[in-house]
């Protein structure tokens, strides 16, 4: 891939910070989801400083944000209060203390009150370690040992569940019984015989999973919406499925809410959704762009934490800073009608987007819910992650970004990223968004 950006003439101070990047920090960047090969080609932009919805870049190109550092910057760049909180508590308080504060249980009491699976609630201190924990906690609970993760979803780094996010579908097996590819090498071998790989939004292929394995499977942990293949919706009843399922074989229910928990309310998927799973992981929208993640569910289950039959510890976790933030940030999320504007706002852009692409006569749509949503530039509808594959056309994606990018608007490049929506979203940035949307596309069209 040689993609040559029009907004490079704009951006060369970028393209020299890289270059010195590059020399000491391998790829120049310090996540996978920064480098040239996630997209970012030929270079990163970078960042100046954020405000708002607003991002300035290091040339001092300002562009409205919707990548919102990947989702935790729910209320938008340096939110008053939860800076105000943060700083407050470490020139006044400290940061890690190696014991408990009283704020540690008022910050689980707002959880539990906010989100209808979680009865007791445990912090870290990323998405990535809630998830290695919820697996873990599933199989000492259950006593089994296999875990159900889907094709395409994302659930952290770790050793046990990175396989098959994004694999060659021409190496990963049959659509109906995918294989476990693991992310590269370096994977420690027989980790996959712990896994069992099935395509998302196929109630029969997890029926059928379970039937035949159901004495071994220990959980299914799953995101309620696809949000790491682009944004795919379950299908009608497909949620349900997966509870009934669960439940008739002791299977734990794991609903991955570290994009969609207080996204979608301050309860998350699960309470729009209308779905009470056994444990769930947060952690993005929970500390207001502060690393604090969360691991919560059924007390019968987490009581295997109480009594140190399952251990989680970390130096870091429930650390000042990060409950200061979510405290400040679930408190600004709770006030009265601020989920009901941020959905008008986002409803805004994604039926304006929608109506964009199809009058510019555009194979395209817009897929999401609430405050998350992403573009697929496909003339079929797309299910799970081998849909995407096949159908969506990575090429126009990438000239949609381009294209708002070039227009101040900034998007993630990867067609199986999202694009988020902040509470500092303001109807202004939706127009200004829609008209940019309305050059391209035609653009895009000729
Ligand atoms: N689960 C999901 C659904 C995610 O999208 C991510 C990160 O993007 C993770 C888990 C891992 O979270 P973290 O990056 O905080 O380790």
């Amino acid at each position: 891939m040689n993609y040559i950006s029009p907004s490079l003439t704009r951006t060369a101070t970028s393209a020299s910070l890289f270059e010195t990047a590059r020399h000491v920090i391998p790829g120049g960047v310090n996540s996978t989801a920064r480098a040239q090969w996630s997209g970012w080609l030929p270079y990163p932009l970078f960042v100046e400083r954020g405000e708002g919805s607003r991002l300035v870049d290091a040339d001092g190109n300002h562009y409205i944000d919707y990548l919102l550092g990947l989702g935790p910057m729910i209320l938008g760049h340096r939110p008053r209060k939860v800076t105000r909180a943060v700083v407050d508590f470490i020139e006044q308080r400290g940061t890690v203390f190696a014991l408990p504060t009283a704020d540690e249980a008022v910050l689980a009491e707002k959880i539990v009150a906010a989100v209808p699976g979680v009865e007791q609630v445990r912090l870290c201190n990323t998405g990535t370690e809630a998830v290695l924990y919820a697996t873990r906690l599933a199989r000492a609970f259950t006593g089994k040992r296999k875990i159900i993760r889907f094709e395409g979803m994302y659930h952290g780094f770790s050793d046990g569940v990175y396989w098959s996010k994004h694999p060659p579908i021409d190496k990963a097996g049959p659509d109906h019984s995918p294989k476990a590819v693991p992310q590269g090498p370096g994977m420690p071998r027989g980790v996959e015989e712990n896994l069992i790989i099935l395509p998302w939004n196929d109630a029969q292929a997890l029926a059928d999973v379970l039937a035949k394995h159901g004495e071994e499977i220990a959980g299914i942990i799953t995101e309620p919406v696809m949000c790491n293949t682009g944004c795919i919706l379950p299908r009608h009843g497909y949620l349900e499925a997966m509870r009934d399922l669960a439940t008739r074989h002791d299977v734990v229910l794991i609903f991955d809410e570290v994009i969609t928990g207080f996204r979608l309310g301050l309860g998350g998927a699960q309470a729009r959704f209308g779905i009470r799973p056994d444990l769930s992981v947060f952690a993005k929208g929970l500390g207001g762009g502060f690393p604090v993640a969360a691991l919560g569910g059924r007390k019968e289950i987490m009581s295997l934490v109480a009594d140190g039959t399952v251990s989680m510890a970390g130096t870091y976790t429930a650390n000042g800073i990060a409950v200061a933030a979510a405290n400040a940030a679930l408190d600004e999320l709770g006030q009265d009608g601020v989920y009901g504007q941020l959905d008008a706002v986002s409803d805004e852009l994604r039926t304006g987007l929608d109506l964009v692409l199809k009058q510019a006569g555009l194979p395209a749509y817009t897929v999401g819910v609430g405050p998350l949503m992403q573009v697929w530039f496909a003339s079929k509808p797309i299910h799970n992650y081998r849909d995407a594959e096949r159908y969506a056309d990575q090429g126009l994606f990438r000239r949609w970004f381009e294209g708002m990018l070039e227009r101040g608007v900034l998007f993630h490049p990867g067609a199986y990223e999202n694009l988020f929506v902040s509470t500092a979203h303001s109807r202004e940035d939706i127009a200004v968004t829609l008209a940019a949307a309305k050059d391209v596309a035609s653009g895009l069209a000729r």
